[in-house]
């Protein structure tokens, strides 16, 4: 289980605005974030991952402290054992599909059988600049999945995808995310894009 209590101040214009949340997220449970643009959704995620820190909050992963800022805790991203998928991807423009994936992981056959579900197999020895958006997008999900992570965090993940290739991968995913018990957090303005995604909802924004 994940506990999070968390207090940022966003920086906005006019100021102000004070992103609040306290969430409890069960180990192996899929979660839907979805909000208004600007309302926080993506600096939520980056605070998990370590990336942005919070003035105030806690964050507990199966018992671990990850982030206590009154005991000044702050564990550094590498050791959360996380998979982000970025909503920009931040894909290396000098590695191969093959190359991104072995940097992260030395285990060919879980590489062998995360590019055969996202139907990449064919384009293993291509270059981000090579590959179509849609492809981009689920090589960025492959490589955030290639560590196995105990948390995915995943930042508008299937946006560039057509509606049939997306089905297909969200139905392999959620196979893979029971198999390795993933706690599994999906960050989407749009909700409807997540349909077939089963898994709670939670709302991040104002009202
Ligand atoms: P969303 O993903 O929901 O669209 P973001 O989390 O990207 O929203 O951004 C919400 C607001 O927080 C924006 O106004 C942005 O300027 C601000 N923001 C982004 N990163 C940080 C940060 N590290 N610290 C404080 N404010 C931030
Ligand atoms: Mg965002």
């Amino acid at each position: 289980m994940i506990t999070v209590s968390i207090e940022k101040k966003l920086r906005t214009y006019g100021g102000g605005q004070a992103l609040k949340l306290a969430a409890e997220f069960l180990t192996g449970s899929v979660t839907k974030i979805y909000g208004p643009s600007g309302a926080g959704k993506t600096t939520l995620l980056k605070m998990l991952a370590g990336l942005v820190r919070p003035e105030k909050g806690k964050i507990v992963f199966n018992g671990e402290t990850w982030l206590d800022t009154e005991r000044n805790i702050d564990m550094p991203p590498q050791k959360r054992k996380i998979g982000f998928v970025f909503q920009d991807y931040a894909l290396f423009p000098n590695m191969t599909v093959r190359e991104h994936l072995q940097y992260a992981t030395h285990d060919d056959a879980w590489i062998q059988r995360l590019l055969a579900v996202s139907n990449m197999t064919t384009f293993t020895s291509h270059k981000p600049a090579y590959l179509s958006g849609g492809q981009q997008q689920r090589l960025a999900i492959l490589r955030a999945l290639a560590t196995k992570p105990q948390l995915m965090l995943m930042d508008e993940p299937f946006s560039a995808l057509d509606t049939q290739i997306k089905i297909v991968l969200i139905s392999e995913l959620q196979h893979i995310f029971n198999e390795l018990a993933t706690t599994v957090l999906i960050v989407s303005h749009n909700l409807s894009e997540l349909e077939s995604f089963d898994g709670n909802v939670l709302y991040v924004g104002n009202q």
